[in-house]
């Protein structure tokens, strides 16, 4: 323990789009608790608007999809070394409570609270040189294999994201997936979808995306405000209409485009739509008479774990062409301007720490 510093530097949220890189003190963990040094941290969209609006309180440490290293384990833990690669998952759920026992994990009350901090009130801590990972966070530790990257392990939490989101969707092999939104996770959505038999009409407004979605095995890439989009996904499904749509992107117009070109009875999966507020007017007997189901999907499943990581660390799912920008720990204002901004040539964004 005696090479760890006494304090380190840390990116603080301080206020509305207010970062400071600050030095802070080194976390100090309890006997059931490790000690990680963060090697990299994805920039996710979440943290961008509690950054951007304010939804809650500073003084925080945020950066929750983080990969690093061991540095020191608590007298009492088992199953981790110092030295071992590790990606880990800042929301646990107790498995024991009556949210758990539906499988409803995301609402589990443990599951809420974050345990894993870099200091102030826990909100994930990997914009930091150390993050204290508290017990109930220890079973969402993964070890990443050494043919594999800081990188990778960082996309462990996002990809269990949607891979959860896709087994809320009631699919035969051979479906036809409507995947709105071609960022980093719309991508994963469409490989994964893809990987499970199904054909996938990608649809973005960006010409790099598209191309990439075709490289992921899309079926068809289609410009989301092209006119024949209707007629593209009548096409490949005999005018049936897609069996499922995934809205990965946070607007409302692609919401209804969606309502339009699903099949009766199909699924329409929001997966963007985290800001609350935003009421949408629809007409209810598309839910009623044409029995389309409009469902959500947040944050990971504990129980896909280790299939998740069989994925990405196998390269079944190579999240590596994904990462294209990568900014040290003292730019992670300009790393979040950019995630927050895509451009053509962004995808997903990491901070590098050490
Ligand atoms: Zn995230
Ligand atoms: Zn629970």
């Amino acid at each position: 323990m005696s090479d760890i510093p006494k304090s380190m530097r840390a990116v603080v949220y301080r206020g509305v789009n207010d970062l400071r890189l600050e030095t802070v003190p080194v976390p100090r963990i309890g006997s059931k608790e490790i000690l990680v040094r963060v090697a990299a941290c994805g920039v996710c969209p979440t943290d961008i608007k509690k950054i951007h609006y304010g939804t809650v309180p500073p003084p925080r440490i945020f950066g929750h999809e983080t990969a690093g290293t061991i540095v020191v384990v608590g007298a009492r833990v088992r199953g981790f070394r110092v030295g071992e690669r590790v990606a880990m998952h800042h929301h646990v759920p107790c498995l024991d409570c009556h949210a758990c026992h539906h499988s409803n994990f995301a609402q589990c009350p443990q599951y809420l609270e974050t345990g894993i901090t870099a200091g102030f009130k826990p909100s994930g801590g990997g914009y930091a040189e150390y993050v204290r990972v508290m017990d109930f966070c220890l079973p969402g530790v993964v070890k990443i294999p050494a043919r594999n990257s800081f990188f990778e392990g960082a996309m462990v939490e996002p990809v269990n994201t949607v891979l959860k989101a896709i087994n809320k969707l009631r699919l035969c092999k051979g479906d036809t997936v409507l995947v709105a939104g071609q960022g980093p996770i719309g991508l994963m959505f469409t490989r994964l979808l893809v990987l499970r038999g199904m054909r996938v009409v990608a649809t973005d407004l960006m010409e790099a995306r598209l191309k990439l979605a075709k490289q992921f095995g899309a079926t068809r890439v289609v410009r989301g405000d092209a006119t024949n989009l209707s007629d593209q996904v009548a096409k490949l499904t005999r005018g049936r209409g897609a069996d499922a749509a995934v809205v990965a992107v946070p607007s409302d117009a692609v919401v209804k485009q969606s309502l339009a070109l699903v099949r009766g009875a199909g699924q329409i999966l929001l997966f963007a739509h985290t800001r609350r507020g935003a009421e949408f007017p629809f007409d209810l007997a598309t839910i009623c008479v044409d029995e389309k189901d409009v469902i959500g999907s947040y944050s990971s499943d504990p129980m896909i774990q280790a299939e998740v990581a069989r994925l990405i660390f196998s390269r079944r799912l190579d999240v590596r062409p994904l990462i294209t920008h990568t900014y040290p720990l003292e730019q992670a204002a300009a790393a979040i301007e950019l995630a927050a901004k895509p451009t053509e040539a962004s995808l997903k964004v990491m901070v590098t720490v050490g």
